[in-house]
This record gives C-alpha cells, structure tokens and sequence, in this order.
C-alpha cells in the first residue's frame, strides 16, 4: 500500500460543539483549517468558544501565548467552502440528521476534486450509507470525535464497506497529527463506543425506572464501586437525552436485538423536554 500524504489542509462543515472543536485542535496542530457554517452568528460563537477555550489553555499553563496566536492564524472562518484553495480533508459535524448529510456530501462531492477525501463525525449513521451519497466511497470514512473534542483523546475511526486501506492510514494520521489516539473499527450500527456504552446508560434508566435506586444512588455506585469518572444518568445527562434516545433507537431498529429497547422513561422524559444539561433538567437539574 502506498503510504497517503498527511492531511495539511482541512475544512469543517458545521461550527457548532464538535466542529468548532475538531477545527480548534486542527488549528493547534499546525493544519490550515476552514470552518464553515449556515451564518455569520454562528461562526462568531465558535470563534468566541474556540478563544476562550485558547485562553484557558494559556491560563492553565498547557500551552504558550504563541501557540494560541498560531492557532488563531491557522483558522479562517466563513459560510462559504474554500474553493481552490487546495483543501485535501474534509470533516462533517453538521446535525444529526441522514437527510442534511447526504444533501451536503452531495453538494461537497460537486465542489471538491476527487482526490479530496471525506469524512463524517457521525455518532451513528452508516458510513456505508453516506458514503454512497458521493463518487468517491474509497475516500470516505467515519472519524467519531468525543465531547469535549480538546481534551477527550480517542478518534473511532469506522471504515464504510468500499473505504480503501489508504483513506483508513490517512485519517489515522490526520487523528494523531491533531494529538489524538486513533482506533479503526467496522461500520455496524453504533460503532463501538455508543455499543458498548448505551446499554450501559439504558440500564441504568431501567433501574430508575424499576425503583432500585435514585439517580443520585446509582452514580454514586457506578464511580465508587466500578470506578467510572462519571455515573450513568449524569453522564446521560451530559450527552443529551434525546441523543441517548437517538442512537438506542438506530441500535434496535438495525440490529433487531430487543436488549436494546430505550427504556420508557427515557421517552417519556424527552417527550417531555426534559434534555439534561442543555434544557436544565434531566435525571438531575441544573442551575444557570
Ligand atoms: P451542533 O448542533 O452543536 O452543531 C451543528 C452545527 O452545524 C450548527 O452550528 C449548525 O448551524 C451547523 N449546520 C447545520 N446545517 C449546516 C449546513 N448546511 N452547512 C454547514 N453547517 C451547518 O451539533 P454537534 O453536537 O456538534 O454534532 C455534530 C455531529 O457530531 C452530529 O453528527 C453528532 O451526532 C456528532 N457527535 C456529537 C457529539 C456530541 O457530544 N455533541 C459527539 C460525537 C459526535
């Protein structure tokens, strides 16, 4: 196999948590980044997030002044794409929605040559699927970042059915060029993060629901006697309800496995608005 070129020019569409963040760790990396959304508002926010998050870094001593203004030099945002300036890599984090997706890879897959490779920050749609929305499925891939993407270390790295072995090396790269620990896995429903972890949380709303214990006593038990940094409903909480809902039901529909049936109180919950940490009240409530 032909060694890929690491990726030096990188575009993200979507400036929202995770692309103003995977463009943030880009810039630091050294990479030319683009970051682009639908307006003008929203591009100022990430900018203000991705500064303040800078600031912090400086202030914590993790790293220098310079480092900060290098970065910032490195990022260039607007709502139009960067055509002919030579990107070779580009992120999706646009919503969660297969539909909005597909209509930006195929409108990605008109504007950018097709030595361009693509990929898609996806929680727990079929790489497969979004990558036949383009020309060019050996040069699409999945790379799942983590929340918060600058200090969170793993990049999931999910191969779709036809993406070749060098899309794979070149987006293993990318990821440990932006400091991160990237590990390959196949396209299934849920990767293996959200696999693995969902039922975790699903458990837990079953527990709540059932009266084995409050919230508060079930975390309490997860970190103490399992030694997880956060317990399951706080970091349910964390991750967005209907997010948690969202991926349970792409696992159960997909893999037909009724162990991952989302626990009725986590509908009802967010039929209700009750979101977690972004709407104020989830499992727990939250101030402010
Ligand atoms: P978000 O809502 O914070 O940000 C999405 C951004 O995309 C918004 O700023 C929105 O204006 C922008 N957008 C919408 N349509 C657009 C378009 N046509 N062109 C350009 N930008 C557009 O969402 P997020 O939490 O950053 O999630 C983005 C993706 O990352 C989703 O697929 C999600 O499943 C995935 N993800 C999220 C997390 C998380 O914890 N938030 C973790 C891993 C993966």
């Amino acid at each position: 196999m032909n060694q890929p070129k690491i990726p030096e020019k990188l575009l993200v569409v979507g400036a929202g948590t995770m692309g103003a963040g995977i463009a943030q760790v880009s810039a630091q990396a050294g990479l030319a980044t683009w970051l682009t959304d639908v307006s003008r508002d929203r591009l100022d926010r990430a900018l203000d997030r991705i500064r303040k998050s800078l600031e912090t870094g400086v202030s914590r001593a993790k790293i220098t002044a310079d480092d900060q203004a290098r970065a910032l030099a490195n990022l260039q945002l607007g709502v139009e794409w960067p055509r002919g300036a030579g990107v070779d890599f580009v992120i999706e984090a646009v919503p969660e929605r297969l539909e909005l997706k597909a209509e930006i890879f195929r409108a990605l897959d008109q504007a950018f040559g097709p030595e361009v490779r693509f990929a898609s920050n996806t929680s727990s749609i079929s790489i497969t699927q979004l990558a036949a929305t383009t020309a060019r499925a050996p040069r699409f891939i999945g790379m799942h970042f983590f929340n918060p993407v600058p200090i969170m270390k793993l990049v999931e790295i999910i191969r779709g059915l036809d993406t070749s072995d060098e899309t794979a090396a070149a987006a293993a790269s990318l990821a440990e060029k932006l400091g991160k620990t990237a590990v390959v896995v196949r396209d299934f429903p849920g990767f293996v993060a959200n696999r693995v972890l969902m039922p975790l949380l699903n458990e837990a709303f079953f527990a709540v629901m059932e009266g084995v214990a409050g919230p508060q006593e079930i975390d309490s038990i997860v970190k103490l006697g399992l030694h997880h940094p956060m317990g399951p409903l706080e970091l349910a909480d964390f991750v967005g309800l209907d997010v948690c809902l969202d991926v349970l039901q792409v696992l159960h529909r997909e893999l037909g496995d009724p162990k991952y049936r989302p626990c009725p109180i986590l509908v009802q919950m967010v039929r209700a608005g009750r979101l977690g940490r972004k709407t104020g009240r989830g499992f727990f409530t939250y101030e402010g």
